[in-house]
């Protein structure tokens, strides 16, 4: 991932990031849909926003448990979370027709995940020219759409390919 300075995020690491126990993934496991973006649930994995997107239509997909690494996953966890990135990546490629994706983890603070603890995997669609999209102008992010949009747009696109 490109960005490595992201002033937006000062206030999530500070909440979640350091000695706190609260975790954005385990909140949104126990929490409901809405108020943690949550664009799908399987038996052992959670799709959510990431609510500060590197461009639009962020997602992360996390085990439901709380484990730091991939190679601490079962073999059922791993097919599920698999299952699930594919389904949310065909999702976002029916919604939004990016030309590509970056998909990929982060482990370890150094390699710069912000929430090392439970580990999650960011599915970020990109378009020709997107870096011009989401430009940081004095701490604040223009973002082209609102989280609200967007995770109504990708909930929507998950069940139509449910139905396929
Ligand atoms: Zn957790």
């Amino acid at each position: 991932m490109r960005v490595l300075w992201a002033p937006w995020r000062i206030e999530y690491l500070r909440k979640y990031g350091g000695g706190v126990k609260s975790c954005i993934f385990c909140d949104a496991v126990r929490g409901d849909d809405r108020s943690h973006y949550v664009v799908f649930r399987s038996r052992y994995s959670i799709a959510m926003l990431n609510i500060y997107p590197y461009n639009t239509a962020h997602v992360m997909v996390a085990p439901i448990r709380h484990v730091p690494r991939p190679d601490l996953l079962t073999e059922e966890e791993i097919m599920d979370i698999h299952r699930l990135v594919t389904l949310v990546m065909r999702a976002i490629e029916d919604e939004y027709s990016p030309q590509g994706f970056n998909i990929g983890m982060n482990i370890g603070r150094v390699a710069g995940a912000g929430i090392e603890a439970h580990m999650h995997i960011h599915i970020v669609p990109r378009w020709n020219g997107d870096t011009n999209f989401m430009p940081v102008i004095a701490g604040t992010k223009v973002m082209p759409e609102d989280l609200v949009t967007t995770w109504k747009r990708i909930r929507g696109a998950i069940q139509r390919q449910l139905s396929k």
